[in-house]
């Protein structure tokens, strides 16, 4: 059985709890291999590794270090393919979003490699004569990585790449379900001959190892991806310890249909939004909000097109919906169906777990769904959406933005005017327009408004905030005391 191991040190080793954890196929229920379940002294041999390596890696000249990021791309190229096999074939995602998802990694390293020769500050003129004022970008120091099962590796490249160009070493506890992406991902900073010590991977539960990361003095930056529940917590705990937190949550994203809009259009975002990676995406379209005049041709499409969705294996290259992760999954999505008809939103399609080995839930369609309604307000993260009718474009602009969560949404409108007003108005981080939800590029900032961050973003130049500290340098030439705001008044 395949053993999936940390990374500390340059090393592959054995947790030193000598216990492992199962890793199921969500497509078929079978055991892929075990995971490492790590403890404390794990993580505390990673944080003397990091620190060790930090020391030398942040006076390695930045170009220099981009060099390590370009090799990396060149090998997440070659194996492109076999690690979106392994990544679908423990998360259920269908083989093509895998392979989107490992491109967006390749992307991100040849991206994060530019910053190498970038991570520009200023330089200002200073108020003094004969002095030079300029801001630089320092490293934090080591950054603890904390991300979630459902991208497995686009994430980890958002955060890990940013870290490492900017001069930090990086600790990186995946989600339990997905640890063979992990360590194919690290083999290849392994083989990129990144110095040792400065990438280590360290598996565990999040309330084991993630609390311990939180709580390490060693580690001074959390950069975490995943639910809001997990997120306030390390929120609350690492803000009492005067440590960063990069906190990207949940969404409760949210499309409209105008009335001028190409609906065939409208239905294509909303089903690759909706039930792409089985709605289990953050950018997850969850809810239509639909111009009254052309609800019933958008409901009538929306259902044509629901039915002709293949489900099953996502390696199987002709299917469209995989698996969702597992039975937690699926009872909890259930749970929500069974919410959204107790409070009076119409069934038009699935609402229901489909038999067989694997853990698939049936693509699901709700209208009649008012924008209190729990299955308008809270994220299912399962292949259900909810069409909310309404009467303007205000109207829809204050529906989508009455949710706690502010990630992503998308118009679809031909009205040049709305869509600017659509810009301008709806809440969210990210905002499409003639898109569905989802479909994020990574040289632009990624991340959500409200409940759905802490005002940081992944991915984009924005990211490299995340890792960096600033600092000001005043150079004086003058050769006496000047004080400012005082010998210059
Ligand atoms: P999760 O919060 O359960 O787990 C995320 C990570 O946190 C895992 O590695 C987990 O082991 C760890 N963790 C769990 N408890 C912890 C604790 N007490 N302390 C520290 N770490 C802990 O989330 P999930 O189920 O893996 O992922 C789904 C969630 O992630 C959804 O809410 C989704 O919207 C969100 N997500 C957000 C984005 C974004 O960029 N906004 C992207 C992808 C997923």
């Amino acid at each position: 059985m395949e053993k999936y191991l940390n990374y500390i040190d340059g090393e592959w080793c054995e947790p030193s709890t000598g216990k492992f954890a199962p890793v199921v196929n969500p497509a078929n229920g079978k055991t892929l291999g075990e995971v490492a379940q790590s403890a404390e002294p794990d993580l505390d041999r990673a944080v003397q590794a990091a620190k060790s390596a930090q020391s030398v890696w942040r006076l390695v000249p930045a170009p220099e270090r981009a060099n390590y990021l370009y090799k990396v791309g060149e090998l997440l190229k070659q194996r492109k393919e076999q690690i979106a096999r392994t990544l679908t074939s423990e998360m259920g995602k269908v083989i093509d979003e895998a392979r989107g998802e490992v491109q967006e990694a390749i992307d991100m390293a040849f991206y994060m490699a530019g910053e190498g020769r970038r991570q520009f500050g200023d330089t200002v003129p200073s108020e003094l004569q004969n002095k030079f004022a300029m801001s630089i970008r320092v490293p934090v120091g080591i950054a603890g990585l904390i991300t979630p099962w459902n991208f497995p590796i686009a994430i980890a490249s958002w955060k890990s790449l940013p870290a490492l160009v900017t001069g930090n070493a990086v600790i990186w506890k995946p989600a339990t379900e997905t640890p063979a992406t992990a360590c194919a991902f690290v083999k290849i900073y392994e083989e990129a001959g990144l110095p040792k010590g400065l990438v280590n991977l360290v598996h565990g539960s999040g309330s084991v190892i993630g609390e311990a990361m939180v709580e390490h003095p060693g580690i001074g930056l959390i950069s975490f991806t995943g639910s809001n529940e997990v997120g306030r917590k390390i929120n609350e705990r690492a803000g009492g310890l005067l440590k960063r937190t990069s906190l990207e949550m949940g969404g409760k994203n949210a499309v409209i249909v105008m009335d001028d809009a190409d609906l065939d259009l409208a239905v294509d975002g909303i089903l690759w939004g909706a039930f792409g990676t089985s709605g289990q995406r953050c950018t997850a379209t969850s809810r239509v909000i639909v111009h009254k005049k052309i609800k019933d041709a958008l409901e009538e499409k929306l259902i044509r097109r629901t039915a002709e969705l293949k489900i099953g294996d996502g390696l199987d290259e002709t299917v469209a919906v995989g698996p969702v992760i597992n039975t937690e999954a699926l009872n909890r999505i259930h749970q929500y169906v069974e919410t959204g008809k107790k409070e009076g939103a119409r069934l038009l399609t699935g609402g229901r777990i489909l038999p067989g080995k694997g853990y698939y839930y049936a693509p699901t369609v709700f209208t009649d769904v008012s924008p209190e309604m729990v299955i308008a307000q809270e994220e299912i993260f399962g292949p259900v959406v909810s069409i909310i009718p309404v009467a303007s474009l205000e109207e829809a602009i204050v529906v989508n933005n009455s949710v706690t969560f502010g990630l992503s949404s998308g118009i679809f409108t031909k009205d040049v005017n709305k869509a600017f007003q659509a810009m301008r108005d709806l809440d969210t981080g990210i905002v499409y327009i003639n898109a569905g939800t989802t479909g994020a590029e990574i040289h632009l900032p990624f991340g959500g408004t409200k409940g759905t961050g802490n005002g940081h973003r992944d991915s984009g130049p924005a990211a490299l905030d995340v890792y960096t500290e600033w600092k000001a340098v005043y150079v004086d030439f003058s050769g006496k005391l000047q004080r400012a705001q005082i010998d210059n008044n």
